[in-house]
């Protein structure tokens, strides 16, 4: 029995396979569960099997993974655009689609349809109320949110958010399956952006203020943080990796929720967006990336 499943959770159907469900469904295969990986694009999930392969030839290359290790989590993985089928007989499922409320409201209200009983129906929103989320269904304390870091395989930790109806069992279940995937789990409350998202979107947002207004270029605003404040990577590099149209997604769910004008989204950020200037994953952001 893989540690996965000593947590009583052997199926996992992850919804959304961009860059964080193709990381979710990765390390969930790893760590011996059956994901089926669900997306309205076909082309999605393509590329997200790409993905998945390549980073676990990165892992084996750094001997972190054994090549039969990696065959092993790749024929775990199975693909899917009928969502209601693909999770009809799942123990959990973890929501990773675009950071927009409505979207999720309607996924979970049908999640809640179709996924059996007994399931656990997690959220990867960096900002959205589980409390409203969960809402949506008749099992509000079977809902939680389970918040990965971006790149899932690299990054230790999950912030898991206890809704208001959330109960005890769901949110043990949930700790002891992010333990098992090799995760660090920190439990905090349901408020607006959690504390990862409260704590850091203010900083880039800050920092895109900071290249409108000419302070600086942003390699020199990446590099003042990262000498002087010790930080891995820059503010904006970091936008750019977690992708400027999610940023903002998120900053919008702070500045509404919150109502202070200190979240507000810097218009530098919204003109990047709407010229699709997204970051690492459209190539271009506050940096330039070749593909
Ligand atoms: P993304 O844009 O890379 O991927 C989203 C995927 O969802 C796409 O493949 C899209 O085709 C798919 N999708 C859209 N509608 C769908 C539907 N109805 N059913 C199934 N799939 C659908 O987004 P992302 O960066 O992976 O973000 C996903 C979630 O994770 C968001 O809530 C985001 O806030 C959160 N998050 C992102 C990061 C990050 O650094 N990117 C970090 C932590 C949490």
């Amino acid at each position: 029995m893989t540690k996965a499943e000593g947590t009583g959770i052997r199926t996992l159907a992850v919804i959304g396979s961009g860059t964080m469900g193709n990381g979710i469904a990765h390390v969930a295969a790893l760590s011996g569960l059956q994901v089926k990986l669900v997306d309205v694009s076909a082309d999605a999930l393509e590329r997200a099997l790409a993905t998945i392969g390549k980073n676990l030839d990165r892992q084996v290359k750094k001997e972190q993974v054994t090549e039969s290790a990696k065959a092993e989590a790749l024929a775990r993985i199975s693909t899917h655009t009928d969502r209601a089928a693909a999770v009809s007989d799942v123990d959990l499922a973890i929501e990773a689609v675009p950071e927009i409320a409505e979207l999720k409201y309607e996924i979970f209200a049908d999640l809640d349809a179709h996924a059996p009983e007994g399931a656990i129906l997690a959220s990867n929103t960096s900002s959205i109320s589980i409390t409203e989320i969960a809402a949506r269904t008749s099992r509000p304390e079977k809902v939680i949110g389970m918040h990965f870091m971006n790149p899932v395989p690299v990054m230790q930790l999950v912030e898991v958010i206890r809704g208001l109806a959330t109960d005890d069992a769901t949110t043990h279940a949930v700790v002891a399956l992010s333990e098992a995937m090799g995760k660090t789990p920190v439990e905090v409350n349901d408020f607006p952006g959690f504390v990862s998202n409260r704590v850091l979107m203010p900083m880039i947002n800050e920092a895109i203020f900071a290249v409108m207004e000419g302070v600086a270029e942003p390699e020199a605003i990446d590099t003042v943080m990262k000498l002087g404040m010790n930080h891995p990577m820059g503010p904006l590099a970091l936008a750019d990796l977690i992708g400027l149209d999610t940023c903002l997604n998120i900053l919008e769910v702070l500045h509404r929720e919150l109502g202070d004008d200190r979240y507000r989204p810097c218009p530098l950020l919204r003109k990047y967006v709407a010229a699709g200037w997204l970051g690492r994953k459209s190539g271009r952001g506050f940096h330039v990336y070749s593909r």
